[in-house]
């Protein structure tokens, strides 16, 4: 019997691995020096530990130590790379390309540089949630210093042709920054073979902890600069003032070490948990698959639930599951997700959709209760009230809302 609450919710964040929270505890209390502190052996173990993980960061994205900045998440370094590429290349070009399915950390630095002069293309996305790589090529001009997209889709998983973004760029010379915050630790990422220049990501995105990032900024082949948003002691190879967050960026690197050598076992067996839930869920009638089939990460099922109204499907289930609706960070407006809208769905179709994430701690019996009460619960409200019926018979006035 599964234990409850059940979190599905791995997207919004994961719990920290043991291993991780127990390599990061010293550097609380017995090794709490300032690695910026140069006189003395507190300042020294400090900076040690640092350069490890800069190490185990740089090695499971395929880059050098030297090649990452320790921020304060994904969000900043997102706001790092491009706000910071966008004041460096002034002189180059104003132009950006980017996606309407990026996180909002993409999309609003990109309203904001917008505001400052910066012209920013934000390219459509197909059914699928794909972007076409005719139009990326279409959207380039001779001002273009930057395109920025996400890696895989905090939704719905889509993995975007990253390689292939990589090698447009690099035919034009322009740079590409892409948001790796989903796909680091669960897919083989490698700024080399796939031409990335900036890539951001996140601790607790795989099972480290919040509130500790990084930004890979490409040191060859271009030598990348950034102008630093963050002023002060000139940390970070003068790209992010600060005193580093030394017990957050040891159990980064100890979260990364952990997820290079898991990638060969936990993916398959995640898929496999995953799979089952969507065939149990896509069995109930009239529920829809949000996302490229496909190219999509292995723990990630995004559903649209017709002709249900959100607020009771909900209701009906987070006592007993942890869930996404549309993004943890839209659902707190009451929006329907940008995502699955950019996607074609109708409005209350977006916004009938459930995010289930499942991660490394997944059972078998927590998909077995989850399909169980997801189906009880939707043939409940759909009996209760008048929607299913109105919508089955074609007689919704808002039917257009409810789009496949
Ligand atoms: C979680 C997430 C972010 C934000 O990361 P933080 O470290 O929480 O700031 C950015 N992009 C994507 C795709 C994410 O999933």
């Amino acid at each position: 019997m599964a234990v409850l609450p059940i979190y599905f919710d791995n997207n919004a964040t994961t719990p920290c691995d043991p291993r991780v929270l127990e390599t990061m505890l010293p550097f609380f209390t017995k090794h709490y020096g300032n690695a910026a502190s140069k006189h003395h052996n507190f300042g020294w173990s400090a900076e040690a530990a640092v350069d490890i993980a800069r190490e185990q960061v740089a090695t499971l994205i395929g880059a050098t130590a030297k090649e990452i900045v320790f921020t304060s998440g994904a969000t900043e370094a997102v706001n790092l790379a491009i706000k910071g590429v966008a004041e460096m290349y002034a002189v180059k070009g104003n132009h950006i390309i980017t996606t309407t399915v990026e996180h909002s950390a993409v999309l609003d630095t990109c309203r904001y540089l917008e505001k400052k002069g910066i012209e920013v293309t934000y390219l459509p996305v197909d059914k699928n949630g794909q972007i076409s790589l005719t139009d990326l090529q279409a959207a380039i001009k001779p001002t273009t210093i930057l395109i920025a997209t996400i890696y895989a889709n905090n939704e719905t998983g889509t993995i975007f042709p990253i390689k292939e973004i990589g090698a447009i760029a690099k035919q034009n010379s322009i740079l590409f920054f892409t948001d790796a915050t989903q796909a680091v630790g669960k897919l083989p990422v490698n700024v080399i073979s796939d031409d990335i220049d900036l890539l951001a990501l996140s601790a607790h995105k795989l099972y480290g902890p919040k509130g500790v990032g990084a930004l890979y900024v490409r040191r060859k082949n271009p030598r990348v600069q950034i102008q630093a948003q963050m002023l002060g002691g000139g940390h970070e190879n003068g790209w992010r003032s600060g005193t580093l967050n030394v017990p957050g960026i040891v159990g980064l690197g100890k979260a990364c070490s952990l997820a290079a050598n898991g990638l060969q076992t936990y993916p398959p067996q995640i898929q496999a948990l995953r799979d089952k839930l969507e065939a149990g869920i896509l069995a109930i009638p009239e529920t829809y698959l949000n996302g490229d089939k496909l190219n999509r990460l292995s723990n990630v099922s995004n559903i649209s639930f017709r002709y249900v109204a959100h607020q009771a499907l909900l209701t009906g289930i987070t006592k007993d599951i942890a869930v996404s609706s549309g993004s943890a960070c839209a659902s707190a407006s009451g929006q329907p997700s940008h995502v699955l809208v950019a996607m074609g769905r109708g409005k209350q179709l977006a916004k009938s959709s459930i995010r289930f994430s499942l991660g490394i701690y997944t059972t078998d019996e927590e998909v077995a209760y989850v399909i169980k009460k997801i189906t009880d619960v939707v043939t409940a409200i759909r009996a209760e009230g008048p929607l299913w019926q109105m919508g089955i018979n074609n007689q919704l006035p808002d039917a257009e809302e409810w789009v496949i």
